[in-house]
């Protein structure tokens, strides 16, 4: 039996995972994935240094969430799975690296006792004065994550502990994140009546599934896009824009520009799974889902920039798995990860490999410099982390626009709302991805699945 056809816009982690579970849940179906870039993957980027394959973008997934752990092994892939050393990450504060204090949950304390190294006297006092402070939560309310810890615990903690933790995923300060979106664990323990955010992170931290958090693959992302990609049996046209979709006749005309020209795709299911800064403009031009379109449109976004290093061995690298940035630390980075003490997988290079991230939300100036001047900060970054210059073996910059959503408090109203006003004003189009059900791999792999069993089900209707 012939199926629908199918068209995906945005060859990303969203995009091929949306196709692969497609290419199981409506057998026939023919699949077209158009995506802008010359290769699929997204923020999904692992190349080639001469001593073997580096992460420039995503390097990781957390491992406790099922989605991606899920995913991989249905794809065969549960052999190439690679767990961190366990090394931890020290905090740049003060001019100075120290540890990130033991039972903090995402940055938050759960014992103030423990942060006399990261804050002064007067701000570790503030801060052990949360349990005293009287709790006004709603059961299943939504507020700044930011804005709440420095109520309670005081700003100190947001600059020195949670920002730094957070910046590298989110790229955007705590204060514009819900809480129960980024800590769902958190929110979860305040609704069932925790009396204090320290008692609440006291109850996390220590009921922590043992074992690794994070997990990642033998050969890097790459092998996760090629596996996708392959098993989805989907068509993939790269250097593919998406520049309108209309409805047409009970289906949808896709208009596409690619290197020799335009063309139209026309489908009977669509599914968009590019940033939001492209995902609302598209569906801004169909008419009829104008809430839709801008809900979307409301939503932040930051770019990034990640330097990928090999340096000499000689350079006494830390032994720790990176540095996290405190966010009134006078330098232009935002994290350190020092990708072969952290992976013990990626050891064995001739070389350290390093990545030295840059980027925060609002502030793109540092974006602004050239390849050469990034790489000149990274290295110079690096040389005072180490107290001595690195001699670089290899280097590569990647920037990523618009790349990293600000998910705010009330963000899975918004989207409920958003999907409620697509299914009415556009049925059988699905907007997935970053913005959609959260950052990061694990949320949008269950974001792709997830619509792509909504649109399966709505079709075999
Ligand atoms: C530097 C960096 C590090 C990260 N590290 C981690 C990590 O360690 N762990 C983790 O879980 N998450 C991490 N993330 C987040 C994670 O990588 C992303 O949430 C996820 O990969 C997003 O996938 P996506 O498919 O939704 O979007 P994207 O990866 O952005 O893919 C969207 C695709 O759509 C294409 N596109 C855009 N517009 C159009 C158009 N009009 N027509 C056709 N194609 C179009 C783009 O070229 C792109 O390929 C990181 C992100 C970045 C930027």
């Amino acid at each position: 039996m012939t199926g629908p056809s199918v068209a995906v816009v945005g060859g990303g982690l969203s995009g091929l995972t949306a196709a692969y579970q497609l290419s199981r849940d409506l057998p026939g179906a023919r699949i077209t994935v158009l995506e802008a870039s010359p290769a699929p993957g997204g923020c999904l980027d692992t190349v080639d240094f001469p001593s073997g394959p580096m992460e420039l973008g995503a390097e990781a997934f957390i491992g406790r969430r099922p989605e991606a752990a899920e995913l991989v092994a249905e794809l065969g892939l549960a052999d190439a799975l690679q767990h961190p050393s366990g090394r931890s990450a020290s905090i740049l504060t003060g001019g100075r690296l120290v540890s990130m204090p033991a039972g903090t949950l995402m940055g938050l304390p759960s014992d103030a006792s423990t942060l006399g190294e990261v804050l002064d006297p007067a701000d570790v006092e503030r801060a052990a004065r949360e349990t005293e402070l009287p709790l006004d939560w709603e059961a299943g309310g939504d507020v700044s994550l930011g804005g709440l810890v420095a109520e309670r615990f005081g700003p100190a903690v947001v600059t020195r502990l949670v920002d730094p933790m957070l910046g590298g995923v989110y790229a955007a300060p705590s204060r514009g994140l819900g809480l129960r979106q980024v800590v769902p664990g958190l929110a979860l323990a305040l609704d069932r009546g925790a009396p204090s955010l320290t008692a609440a992170a006291k109850e996390l931290t220590a009921h922590r599934a043992p074992g690794p958090v994070f997990a990642t693959l033998t050969g890097g992302y790459r092998v996760l896009v090629d596996t996708l990609a392959t098993a989805s049996g989907a068509r993939i046209v790269t250097g593919a824009r998406c520049t309108g979709l209309h409805r047409e006749q009970g289906r949808y005309a896709l208009d596409v520009a690619g290197a020799n020209g335009r063309w139209t795709e026309v489908a009977d299911l669509v599914v968009v799974a590019v940033p939001v800064p492209d995902a609302a403009p598209l569906l801004a031009a169909t008419g009829g889902v104008d809430a839709a379109a801008s809900s979307l449109a409301g939503i932040r976004t930051a770019s990034s920039a990640v330097v990928a290093l090999e340096v000499d061995r000689a350079l006494d690298l830390p032994d720790r798995s990176g540095v996290l940035v405190a966010t009134d630390e006078p330098v232009p980075f935002k994290a350190m990860t020092f990708t072969s003490r952290k992976w013990p997988h990626l050891d064995d290079r001739p070389g350290h490999l390093v990545r030295v991230s840059f980027g925060r939300l609002d502030d793109d100036e540092v974006l602004d410099s050239s390849d050469d001047t990034l790489t000149r900060m990274a290295v110079s970054g690096l040389a005072d982390v180490c107290g001595s210059d690195p001699i670089v073996m290899h280097s590569r910059v990647r920037r990523w626009q618009n790349s990293l959503a600000e998910i705010g408090p009330g963000h899975d109203a918004l989207i409920a709302e958003m999907r409620a006003g697509l299914a009415e004003g556009l049925p059988g189009v699905e907007v997935i991805g970053g913005a959609t059900e959260g950052v990061g791999v694990p949320a949008c792999i269950g974001s792709a699945r997830a619509a792509a069993r909504r649109l399966a089900a709505k079709w075999q209707d």
